[in-house]
């Protein structure tokens, strides 16, 4: 939520939104308008939705294009905390029904390196917004015990290298059910990673869900 100065602030100098470099908001309505949804009906049996022994459900919510992308860039690379406000509302509008059993939210970590770097972990901002719009805790325990290199510019087989045994639970109890979620979904070695590491540590059932989902 915003500070009241920050309110002001933006009242003065409108933000320019990250999608169309307008002066109006951090992410305008227009844009909002223009994240394209990945269709329903392209879910079940797609590339999107891919049921496995690690992930009972894996997907993204919208196309990774812009101008989300352009959105999702500036909150990691520039910092623009901010915007993981209208992300998360946009990530908590398309949030899939088959998700609500859950017990419990867990965002895929970075390297506590990457996150003093950045000063913040993006996908934790989001797995704290959809968390309230459940009604579910965040569990913390899932950690990035070795860092990895940037996913982009990897291919398939050199994404799952890079990934593999980089999570670990390190907590007490690991809840029954998991809420995975993460920014972007592209092989889903990430996520698959995360999963295989709640699932070591006793989760019985991991739906992945990603703000967005793109080739890469
Ligand atoms: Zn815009």
């Amino acid at each position: 939520m915003l500070a009241p100065y920050e309110r002001l602030l933006d009242l003065v100098f409108p933000p320019r939104c990250a999608g169309c470099r307008r002066r109006t908001e951090l992410l305008c309505a227009a844009c909002v308008e223009r994240c394209g949804r990945l269709r329903r009906e392209q879910r079940p049996g797609t590339r999107r939705v891919l049921p496995q022994a690690l992930l009972a459900t894996v997907e993204g919510i919208h196309e990774y294009d812009a101008p989300l992308r352009e959105a999702i860039l500036a909150l990691k690379y520039r910092r623009r905390r901010r915007l993981a406000e209208p992300l998360g509302m946009l990530f908590v509008a398309g949030l899939p029904e088959h998700i609500g059993g859950c017990e419990a939210v867990v965002a895929v970590p970075l390297h506590r390196t990457r996150e003093r770097e950045r000063g913040f972990n993006q996908s934790v901002l989001l797995a704290h917004m959809v968390a309230r719009a459940l009604g579910k805790p965040v569990a913390a325990g899932l950690e990035r015990v070795r860092p990895t290199a940037q996913q982009v510019g990897l291919d398939h087989a050199a994404r799952k290298a890079n990934v593999r045994g980089a999570f670990a639970w390190r907590a007490g109890v690991a809840p029954r059910s998991v809420l995975l979620i993460d920014d972007v979904l592209t092989t889903g070695s990430t996520m698959r990673e995360c999963a295989r590491a709640l699932r070591a540590a006793g989760v019985r059932e991991v739906h992945g869900l990603a703000l967005a989902s793109g080739d890469w």
